[in-house]
């Protein structure tokens, strides 16, 4: 197999006068009629495998890499060793993150693999064509897709005997944060699929439960974050939102790596928003929550308690158009009713209402 100095000597050798620069090879191309050097060879980490390398072939003139391999009189096995047969595992996968089931079968693994891809695998089942199990090094069997999978909260095992022993419990974005969380011995867990993909039978995992949401640091972050709160919303006992601090800070992470104790996290949590005190929830806890609907109010118009304290629901307003905010807190519509009855435009009426309940309700349960 030629190295690219020896791809460099088969150019030399018809005339493509190549030069190294920078660790790339520049040429004029043999497959068209090249004035200016268009063909460049550069040596680059296989993106299926970055611990191997792979010389690629680039004509900016548009030839097909083949076009140019022929008319050096090559074939691609001289200058690229051929990939193994099989395409799946194609290295190893820098972490593995397994889910159970309540009996602790596992159902599915979510693999991360050197460079961007995160895919699921699952065991195989009896009618699995098996065209789609492929072996992994260590000689187990995977199908590569999440088809008619139960989806579940990751460490759901740990989760439910956690819930069950009373324990707060930790919702986090993502396996490694989950996984960060539980080494410091908290009962931290997660939703599969990322953000946006909560679902209600997650939340029934959770029932009665005390639940801290921690959001990464960013619009979809929040969002998802708010999404988890709602639909626990009547289903846990507690529900708080925690805000890691620091405008740097991406998530839980990003928060640990630089320096976050679980001593701290716990003296964190003494500021964190409730979103549901205390008792209103669980089985035979009181479901229905008033909520008042505040008028076309622009974002940059709520003041800060007024986001941090309420669960403001509805799209954010992403190019500071208008948007409509509702106000999801318990007994804040009749307040707001009768703030208006005074005279109050519905926004200070509201406004003055979560300031209220900041101050009494809400303060009361953060102190607990
Ligand atoms: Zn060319």
């Amino acid at each position: 197999m030629l190295t690219l100095d020896g791809i460099k000597a088969v150019l030399k050798e018809r005339g493509c006068k190549p030069r190294l620069s920078r660790g790339h090879v520049y040429a004029l191309c043999p497959a068209h009629d090249d004035r200016d050097p268009s063909l460049s060879l550069t040596e680059a980490p296989d993106i299926h495998d970055p611990s191997r390398k792979r010389i690629l072939l680039k004509c900016h003139a548009g030839c097909k890499p083949a076009a140019i391999l022929a008319a050096l009189g090559l074939r691609w096995g001289d200058i690229n060793a051929p990939r193994p047969k099989q395409a799946m595992p194609r290295s190893e996968p820098l972490a593995v993150y397994p889910y159970r089931d309540d009996a602790g079968q596992l159902l599915y693994e979510k693999v991360r693999w050197p460079g961007k891809g995160f895919p699921y695998r699952r065991p195989p089942r009896p009618n699995d064509k098996p065209k789609f199990i492929k072996t992994s090094p260590d000689g187990r069997k995977w199908v590569w897709n999440l088809h008619r999978v139960r989806k579940v909260l990751y460490r759901l095992p740990e989760t439910i005997a956690a819930v069950k022993a009373g324990r707060t419990i930790w919702i986090v974005e993502g396996e490694k944060d989950a996984g960060g969380a539980a080494s410091l011995g908290l009962d931290a867990t997660t939703n599969p699929e990322g953000s946006s993909a909560w679902r209600s039978e997650y939340s029934e995992c959770l029932s009665r439960a005390d639940v801290v949401v921690v959001p990464d640091n960013d619009d979809v972050g929040r969002a998802h974050a708010t999404q988890i709160v709602e639909s626990l919303d009547g289903v846990a006992r507690r529900v708080r939102m925690l805000q890691l601090p620091g405008a740097k800070t991406k998530d839980l992470s990003d928060w640990l790596d630089s320096g976050g104790t679980p001593g701290t996290l716990l003296r964190l949590l003494d500021s964190a928003t409730t979103c549901m005190p205390e008792g209103r929830g669980g089985v035979g806890g009181e479901r229905k929550e008033e909520s008042v609907t505040l008028p076309e109010v622009p974002s940059s118009a709520l003041s800060e308690p007024l986001v941090k304290g309420a669960n403001v629901k509805g799209p954010r307003a992403p190019y500071g158009e208008p948007t409509v905010h509702t106000l999801r807190i318990p007994g804040v519509a009749r307040l707001v009713r009768s703030l208006q009855a005074d005279g109050l435009s519905a926004f200070q009426a509201a406004s003055a209402a979560l300031d209220y309940y900041l101050q009494t309700r809400g303060g009361e349960n953060e102190r607990r």
